[in-house]
């Protein structure tokens, strides 16, 4: 266990000195924006069939694990429209007047983006699809018998909602949106031209050996690489003349104790417990789920995804098991086994 490494320093979630600093790396256009080649078509070809008829893109929902750009791409989507971008988040928006309010104040075509859509409230959810259907918007006024309910007609907008978790996106809602695209974790190639372009930006000179190395430990998130790259520039000023090369990367990460793959303490303890307590699997999500005490999408939605990725954790019909490079990696001797164990749900 790496207990003295900095946590913040390997999750995906920004940090609450982030946002000034991401803003001045964060792509513009989607030309800028690296990697996603399939998402990035598909959305290319929308925003040009909209433009050309003059009318507002197609709500879009945008998921997948924190710090791969949903945000980016939500305020390209409005430059690239030449809208107005509106950002807010579901927890922000706490009552129905809050809702109405955003709504009726938003211009023709402007985008309107909630982040973590998955935690707005049911209640509040069930405003957002006349509005998002029909650009309309019903209020009830007055209460009992004499209730009566009206209609505001808005303008055309687009709504472009973010979630970490698609499976909380309730079916109702989640029919409304005309483009549903899934962002996935970046290979090393992306997140190295990402990370050069960053170096660029913040004008810190870096050997291209010295990008492939933060390009592997960064958990296949650009937020991640960035946030590296800011902590190793640090470490290449005060203790090799300024630049990062691949040694002055290497003994930087080993101060942060990155490990090889980046792995924050959700990935250990996810591949730890089915190692050490299930022999390596194959074992049912409910059971490892029950272990580390999470919820079984969020294990799937979250964890899993770039541990497959990887190649440390295979999905079987039996169960998950960890693999052989996985063993590896933690130094832990892989138990011979003719007749694999099953851990029943
Ligand atoms: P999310 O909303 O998915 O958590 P963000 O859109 O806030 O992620 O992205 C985090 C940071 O990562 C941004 O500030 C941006 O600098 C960088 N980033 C994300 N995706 C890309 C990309 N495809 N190309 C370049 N930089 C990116």
């Amino acid at each position: 266990m790496t207990t003295g490494t900095d946590r913040r320093l390997i999750r995906g979630e920004a940090g609450e000195d982030e946002s000034r600093f991401e803003q001045n790396l964060r792509p513009q256009t989607l030309d800028e924006f690296i990697g996603q080649f399939k998402l990035k078509n598909q959305l290319a070809l929308a925003i040009e069939a909209a433009r050309s008829r003059g009318e507002p893109l197609d709500h879009v929902l945008l998921y997948g694990p924190p710090g791969l750009g949903k945000t980016t791409l939500a305020s390209i989507i409005a430059a690239e429209m030449g809208a107005a971008f509106q950002p807010t988040a579901g927890p922000l928006i706490q009552i129905k007047g809050d809702l109405t309010a955003i709504l009726t104040n938003l211009q023709a075509r402007q985008v309107l983006f909630v982040d973590e859509i998955h935690r707005l409230q049911p209640q509040l959810e069930e405003i957002l699809y006349s509005a998002l259907e029909d650009y309309r918007l019903d209020i009830m006024i007055g209460q009992g018998p004499a209730a009566r309910t009206h209609s505001l007609e808005l303008k055309p907008f687009t709504f472009v909602a973010a979630t970490t978790r698609a499976g909380l996106v309730s079916a109702p809602l989640r029919s409304r949106f005309g483009l549903i695209l899934r962002l996935e974790f970046y290979e090393p190639h992306d997140l190295d031209v990402i990370i050069r372009r960053s170096a660029r930006i913040l004008n810190v000179p870096i050997q291209p050996e010295g990008a492939a190395v933060l390009a592997r430990r960064c958990r296949g998130t650009p937020r991640i690489a960035n946030r590296l790259l800011r902590r190793v520039r640090d470490f290449a000023q005060v203790r090799a003349q300024g630049e990062i090369t691949a040694t002055v990367a290497e003994e930087a990460l080993a101060l942060l104790e990155v490990d090889a793959y980046g792995f924050d303490e959700a990935d250990r303890r996810l591949m730890l417990t089915l190692i050490q307590k299930y022999d390596g699997g194959p074992v049912g999500v409910n059971t490892l789920a029950a272990s580390m005490a999470e919820e079984p999408e969020a294990i799937e939605e979250i964890y899993e995804p770039y541990l497959m990725q990887i190649g440390f954790l295979n999905r079987t019909p039996r169960g998950r098991v960890a693999t052989a490079l996985a063993y590896k990696h933690f130094q832990i001797a892989q138990p011979e086994r003719s007749q694999p164990t099953l851990f029943q749900e």
